[in-house]
């Protein structure tokens, strides 16, 4: 659920420039809105990507990141708002500049590669206008910095889905775009294969300074590869900032969950502590805390890793939760812990000890930071 009354007070490496004008600005949305029929895909954006900056737009399907990008391409005009690409408005209230005139290239999800040509005349295809020779050098760079020079005169349809995905990039940036759009570039790749292409794409990207805006619903993708995050949700953008920024200080409740597993525990402010599942807790542990908070009643954000649960002798009456929950991840057991208040929460424990559902625990903040809390709805 967005959160709209509390502002939590952010720390000095969190961004706070989304809405002041930035002399770096590379690309800008003002007030973006698109329409279809009653309802907004999407419903009035401001972004701000800098120059040579990679930002991704991570949120669930439907909630209106393809068509962001394509309003950015300009294969799709904004209901209202405003579009710039440097210093142009490419789109500007229901009208605009079409996609050949904006500096911005596009890699499909699917590559869209064209299968009658080699990868060299795929990589050359947006070069028409230039001189032969400058052309035929480009394109060497290109395949050069793609890793692909000794493929330039294969078929694309004999590469390896990894190869594609090169130069279907390699084909994108050989225009020199100002702007790189990628719209779930690692979905037609195996698991394996998108880690590794996750970290050759970013540097490919960083090597041309290019700015690149990618979507993705998959969070490990966006925090791994991404300079910015902007979460989206259901056609708007619920907080932007550094990887780091947005997973330690979720603004809101969706977007603390979309991140990661996330448990809430109920908890009442009174004074200085927090009365909650796990006992009192002090209210030391809260991010940014103000008085006008004492007696309200808040859910403070806890993660798997910041609890541990420990199991109890025999005796019943011991502990504050029993385990209902277990799950095996490879490197470690979750365990889910229903706590005496009524809480479920999560805990990450990474050795191989095997506990029993049933079984009552006592469970502990073992957290090292402070934590995220929200208003109780
Ligand atoms: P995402 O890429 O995040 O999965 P989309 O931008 O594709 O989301 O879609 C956002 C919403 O807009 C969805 O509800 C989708 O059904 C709707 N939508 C997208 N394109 C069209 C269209 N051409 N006509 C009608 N509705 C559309
Ligand atoms: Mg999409």
């Amino acid at each position: 659920m967005p959160n709209d009354t509390l502002e939590i007070p952010r720390r000095t490496t969190t961004n706070t420039a989304e809405s002041t004008p930035d002399a770096s600005a590379m690309l800008t949305l003002d007030g973006v809105t698109k329409r279809y029929g009653a309802e907004a895909a999407v419903d009035d954006i401001d972004l701000t990507v800098r120059d040579g900056e990679l930002l991704t737009l991570l949120g669930p399907s439907g909630c209106g990141k393809t068509t962001t990008l394509r309003m950015i391409a300009g294969l799709t005009m904004p209901t209202s708002g405003r579009v710039g690409v440097d210093d142009e408005t490419v789109a500007s209230d229901g009208d605009g500049v079409p996609p050949e005139q904006r500096d911005v290239g596009m890699v499909f999800q699917e590559f869209a590669l064209f299968p009658h040509l080699t990868v060299a005349e795929n990589v050359g295809f947006g070069l028409d206008d230039w001189d032969a020779d400058e052309r035929e050098r480009r394109v060497a760079d290109l395949l050069d910095l793609v890793g692909l020079s000794s493929f330039a005169d294969r078929s694309p349809e004999n590469l390896s889905g990894g190869q594609r995905q090169r130069v279907a990039l390699a084909r994108s940036l050989a225009p020199e775009p100002e702007v790189l759009l990628l719209d779930e570039p690692f979905a037609n790749l195996d698991i394996r294969l998108r880690e590794r292409m996750r970290e050759e794409v970013r540097r490919i990207i960083k090597e041309t300074n290019v700015t690149a805006v990618s979507v993705t619903h998959d969070q490990e993708e966006a925090l791994s590869i991404s300079d910015r995050v902007a979460v989206m949700n259901d056609g708007h953008i619920e907080q932007v900032g550094r990887p780091e920024a947005v997973f330690e200080h979720p603004k809101s409740r969706f977007v603390a969950d979309f991140l990661g597993q996330a448990s809430f525990l109920t908890g009442r402010l009174a004074e200085n502590n927090i009365e909650t599942g796990l006992g009192t807790l002090s209210a030391d542990l809260l991010q940014g805390l103000t008085a006008d908070y004492d007696g309200a009643r808040i859910d403070v954000l806890v993660r798997p890793d910041d609890l541990r649960a420990t199991p109890c002798d025999d005796d019943r009456r011991t502990g504050n939760g029993t385990l209902v929950g277990r799950q095996y991840t490879g490197p470690s057991f979750v365990y889910g812990v229903e706590l005496d208040t009524g809480d479920v929460v999560h805990c990450e424990h990474n050795h191989s000890t095997e506990h029993e559902l049933g079984e009552r625990v006592t469970v502990d903040l073992v957290a090292d930071h402070t934590l995220a809390w929200y208003p109780a709805e």
